[in-house]
């Protein structure tokens, strides 16, 4: 194709969205207020743009209402019946999770930043040692600051368990990096290892979307902070 062609089929394909885009948006405008209220709910949803949460609202719509009141329930109570572990801060149904009343490896102790990575982290079968979830990174911009990473509690665990290895498993993003060398830094005067998961990891990287093999090479492959 010659660029001057290139450039006509470009122009096309720009005004057919625009004036899809347009036709999208007017079409939004005359939605009723409450589906308009769920829309905003659902795009709040990772992955889920402007078109996909239209698309689910409507599919809503087809719902039994028995079902969609089974749902609406579940949302309501999901926080009172998944809570935190009081222990580590994985998710359980009563007390302690089971990472906490199985048989553990009590010498190590990974530290996430989401209850999700520790399941990502047990498919990979190579660590057996405990968990402890913080709540939030470091995020000084946003607001999230080092006293709410409730250190006291990990020192704590550490030496009630008398862990001799800390393993911190947080994405590969700024936060992540941040986060991690206020730990180590913390962390180090304990006198114990402070590692982190290594190879393989790509920069920004999320630890939920990276393969178990990766994940595995990353844990086995840690580097000492
Ligand atoms: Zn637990």
């Amino acid at each position: 194709m010659t660029n001057k062609n290139y450039s006509l089929q470009r122009r096309k394909v720009l005004a057919k969205r625009r004036k899809f885009s347009y036709t999208a948006l007017t079409m939004s405008l005359k939605y009723p207020k409450d589906l308009l209220a769920l829309i905003g709910y659902l795009k709040k949803l990772p992955g889920v743009g402007s078109r996909t949460a239209e698309r689910f609202a409507f599919e809503f719509l087809k719902w039994e209402k028995r079902d969609l009141g089974a749902l609406g329930a579940m949302l309501t109570e999901i926080l009172d019946k998944v809570p935190p572990c009081q222990e580590c801060g994985c998710l359980t149904q009563n007390g302690l999770c089971h990472f906490c009343q199985e048989g553990r490896d009590t010498a190590t102790l990974c530290i996430l930043s989401s209850a999700r990575d520790a399941y990502a982290i047990e498919e990979t079968r190579t660590y057996r040692g405990l968990y402890h979830i913080v709540e939030h990174l470091l995020s000084p911009l946003d607001g999230r600051h080092a006293n709410q990473l409730r250190i006291d509690k990990i020192e704590k665990r550490i030496a009630k368990h008398q862990i001799k290895e800390v393993i911190i498993a947080f994405d590969s993003t700024l936060e992540g990096d941040t986060t991690a060398l206020y730990l180590k830094n913390e962390l180090t005067k304990l006198s114990l290892q402070v590692s982190r998961l290594g190879v393989g990891l790509p920069m920004g990287s999320s630890l939920e979307y990276i393969d178990g093999g990766t994940l595995a090479r990353a844990l086995t492959g840690r580097q000492t902070l």
